[in-house]
């Protein structure tokens, strides 16, 4: 029965689970409790409107099908509100609800990549990308994110130009961006926005942690005014809302795009869970709750980096965006042989949960490892610590 199909073969699951994994076997060895920096959700309950929207739901007995493309009342919700916020009058039926944004973003590739067709990822990025666009035949080209301790995570546009060749059909852009916690410039999305229209590629523009802002400008692909001819704007409630395990997504693109999509969704996975709709509408009239949330993140964020500035080899820059740090930690991963082996080593001895850049997928991640704040201030204290005692053991 293993004789799965080629296209599978390869597929890896998610490699940031496999060190949760390793750490509960170390604590149920050693009997310490450990501290999980590898985790990419808020600590934080989903905001209580949402969750009586969704008990209220339930109650009214809200619990069949819904339209494979979502509700019409949450996609009119957030049509509404990115109309709203962006300036431009976004239909509802430009919008698809879907189970979460990995779904979003697994039918934007469906929708477009032909086996042979390049596709356009920066290298470190958030795992998934590579294997869902290797899964369905193309080929992922990489444009390089650099690092400079004084001016953080940055790229050049000659790069991204020099990548571009007559087989690219899609560019996947993540802003803010998840391992590094970069913000892109608005100078730099006008930019890639002007190759992708120049060029004529689709850009995929996941836009998840729009609202873990603490410095620098946000600037939305669907601020350009012509999105509808080239963007399929992906974002979800998981992390601004933390609802990650309420499984909500959405794509905003032109209406046949989603219309196609919809035929997709109703092959796949028929709808979202509707009671998770309704809640979901909700959200958008918590962001009194999000602001608090987003300004201990930004607190949480300052004492992580202030603690890993202490540790001798490590090559820290505060994450203008995103609940995550990416520390370079070449000096110290060199003497064991890799960032995997000082991850396993940094939960083994010390029940430190972090998760090694090469996850993401290339080769850039290889001198960094990946640190969420998105745990209280305490543990992002002690857990620090502890890696710190283990590092000054290596020199
Ligand atoms: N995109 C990025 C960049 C992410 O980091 C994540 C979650 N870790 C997702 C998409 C998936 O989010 P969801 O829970 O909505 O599927």
């Amino acid at each position: 029965m293993e004789n799965f199909a080629s296209s599978v073969g390869k597929l890896t699951g998610e490699s940031t689970l496999l060190y949760q994994e390793i750490a509960r076997q170390v604590e149920k060895k050693k009997g310490i409790k450990t501290i999980n920096f590898g985790i990419g959700q808020p600590d934080v309950v989903t905001f209580s409107k949402i969750r009586n929207e969704a008990k209220k739901a339930l109650d009214q007995g809200y619990t069949a099908y819904t339209p494979a493309k979502g509700t019409d009342e949450l996609r009119q919700r957030i049509a509404d509100f990115l109309s709203e916020k962006y300036g431009d009058r976004i239909q509802k039926e430009e919008v698809i609800v879907t189970p979460g944004a990995k779904t979003a973003l697994f039918l934007s590739f469906l929708l477009y990549i032909n086996p042979g067709d390049e596709v356009i990822l920066f290298d470190p990025a958030f795992y998934s990308y590579a294997e869902v666009v290797k899964l369905l035949g193309g080929i992922p080209v990489y444009v390089n994110i650099n690092f400079d301790k004084n001016k953080g995570f940055y790229i050049n546009l000659e790069d991204l130009s020099s990548k571009i060749s007559n087989k690219t059909k899609m560019i996947v852009l993540n802003n803010p961006h998840n391992p590094t916690g970069m913000v892109f410039t608005p100078k730099e999305i006008i930019q890639i926005q002007e190759i992708a229209k120049e060029k004529n590629i689709i850009l995929v523009s996941d836009e998840i942690y729009d609202y873990f802002i603490y410095e620098g400008e946000m600037r939305s692909v669907l601020q350009d005014s012509s999105w509808r001819d080239y963007v399929l704007y992906i974002n979800g409630f998981s992390k601004t809302f933390t609802m990650t395990g309420w499984r909500l997504g959405y794509v905003v693109a032109k209406k046949e795009i989603i219309d196609k999509m919809g035929i997709l969704a109703s092959n796949i996975y028929t709808c979202a869970t509707s009671f998770a709709q309704k809640g979901a509408v909700a959200a958008f009239d918590s962001f009194d709750d999000v602001k608090e949330m987003i300004s201990m993140f930004k607190h949480r964020r300052d004492v992580m980096y202030e603690q890993l500035s202490k540790i001798k080899g490590i090559k820290v820059f505060k994450s203008p965006g995103t609940f995550y740090m990416f520390p370079e930690v070449s000096e110290i991963s060199n003497k064991v042989g890799g960032v995997k082996n000082l991850s396993v080593k940094i939960i083994e001895e010390a029940g430190v949960i972090t998760v090694p850049g090469e996850v993401f997928p290339l080769e850039v991640g290889k001198n960094f490892i990946r640190l969420s704040f998105a745990i209280n201030e305490d543990k992002i204290i002690e857990g620090v610590n502890r890696m710190k005692e283990v590092i000054e053991k290596l020199s």
